[in-house]
């Protein structure tokens, strides 16, 4: 059956390989799944998102829904207020950390987290078959602009924090929310917590001129530099809908999420003893280290943010990470929040008392190396069957893929993408060179099998 959701919602480029017609029709079909009910929209700030938010607001309200309209918002705080505020579902309209002319849609269930893959393929196939329900024209849902959400969830925010102590400080914090709406949430919670605020790529601007809507360790210059000249204890940027941070110490030094969910998953534990953490198999093994030192239960999941918060839920666990700067804290919400993770770094900080280079120095290292084979989507999983058989030596855990674990701690991941023709490759090791070797032994395994499998077809 054809799919219309990916990883984390619909992703398409408006005009290209979806049109607005096939917009309208997505509306109907999640209008026509929900029925008469109360729907909380919102967007990022990419160009195509009013225009692709009315269409869907359109949709929805001829199936009968009624739109309340939250203009520029990011995910988290779109998730946080369908779960508290009096609404059934939402929509969120973005491509989290997609480049420009990319956009998106997400569907939010009433408890605030994506809906399960099971009720997409409902959307799907309302979407496929065109079976819409439209109702009469005193059934049209209505439409009112919703304000004052942002505050109430900086709010929702700020509960679990010792924010007194954080005020105490008085921290000087540099943001970059890459020109997209984080910067409505993360620079009110830093002035709530009485820190001096500097900002870099704030202005609401869809080009994405300062960088790329991904935060990645190469693309924060900027934010470095920034947090050096102003002195900085620390500086955080976020994805285009703000449900990711990554954060750079005093020294202008940005870390990878799973050096920053580290230190979130040991300060956890360190308060909550034998607490249980939900973690994608590609995490870093250095959660899995701090893990074990401080006495608690790691779960791993296959990748996806939405298996992360299911899987949350279904053991009533409390923290979830993702190693692209994912932060899931159900007491708040079990959803990837950026300004949630931005506070519980200011807590721990001011808890600690140390300075937030000494604190990621005092984590276990190791080096990761991520590469990709290119692979036919209908030739992924008898490549894993393969590979599976070839496999010798070495502890094998397949979850998502197949992932090698050896004695020395280092491990190797291949795992078919869910959304591109692809293998990807992870290693891990304590030295760089091992993560290497083991990236380039396992692609070659791949591209043998690949190739021999493509020769009999
Ligand atoms: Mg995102």
């Amino acid at each position: 059956m054809k799919r219309l959701f990916g990883t984390n919602g619909i992703r398409f480029v408006l005009g290209r390989d979806f049109m607005l017609e096939d917009v309208l029709k997505v509306g109907l079909a999640i209008g026509t799944f929900f029925g008469k009910r109360r729907c909380l929209l919102g967007r990022d700030v990419r160009l195509t998102g009013e225009t692709i938010a009315s269409s869907v607001a359109s949709a929805l309200m001829s199936t009968g829904v009624s739109v309340y309209d939250a203009g520029l918002i990011t995910t988290p705080a779109l998730q946080y207020s369908v779960k508290s505020g009096d609404f059934d579902f939402g929509i969120m309209i973005t491509a989290s950390h997609n480049p420009p002319e990319f956009n998106g849609i997400k569907v939010i269930d009433s408890d605030g987290v994506e809906i399960p893959r099971e009720k997409e393929k409902v959307i799907e196939s309302i979407f496929f078959e065109g079976k819409f329900r439209y109702v009469s024209w005193n059934e049209v849902g209505s439409y009112m602009r919703i304000q004052g959400l942002v505050e109430d969830y900086v709010r929702a925010v700020l509960k679990h924090v010792n924010i007194s102590a954080i005020m105490e400080r008085k921290l000087t914090v540099a943001v970059d929310p890459a020109n997209s709406v984080g910067v409505l949430t993360t620079p009110l919670l830093l002035k709530s917590l009485n820190c001096r605020v500097l900002t870099v790529n704030a202005h609401l601007d869809g080009t994405f001129p300062g960088r790329d809507p991904e935060p990645r360790l190469d693309n924060l210059g900027t934010l470095s530099d920034a947090v050096i000249a102003a002195g900085a204890d620390m500086g955080v940027a976020h994805d285009g809908d703000g449900d990711r941070a990554i954060f750079v110490d005093e020294k202008g030094r940005a870390h990878w999420g799973d050096r920053s969910a580290a230190l979130i998953v040991m300060d956890y534990l360190e308060r909550n003893p034998g607490g249980t953490i939900v973690a994608p198999v590609s995490t870093s093994k250095a959660v899995e280290d701090v893990v074990n030192k401080y006495g608690g239960k790691l779960v791993y999941t296959k990748v996806g943010s939405i298996i992360v918060s299911r899987t949350m839920l279904k053991l009533g666990a409390e923290l979830g990470i993702e190693e692209n700067g994912g932060i899931f804290y159900a007491p708040h919400i079990p959803v990837r929040d950026g300004t949630m993770a931005t506070a519980l770094i200011l807590d721990i900080l001011t808890r600690r008392n140390e300075p937030l280079s000494k604190l990621f120095a005092s984590l276990p290292k190791y080096y990761q190396v991520k590469d990709k084979v290119p692979c036919p989507n209908e030739l992924k999983e008898a490549v894993l069957r393969a590979l599976l058989s070839e496999i010798k030596g070495g502890r094998v855990e397949t979850i998502d893929g197949a992932k090698v674990w050896f004695s020395d701690g280092s491990w190797v991941l291949a795992r078919p993408s869910g959304t591109e023709p692809i293998y990807r490759v992870f290693a891990e090791a304590k030295e760089p060179r091992r993560a290497q070797a083991l990236v380039e032994e396992m692609k070659a395994k791949l591209r043998d099998i690949i190739s021999s499998l493509m020769s009999r077809a």
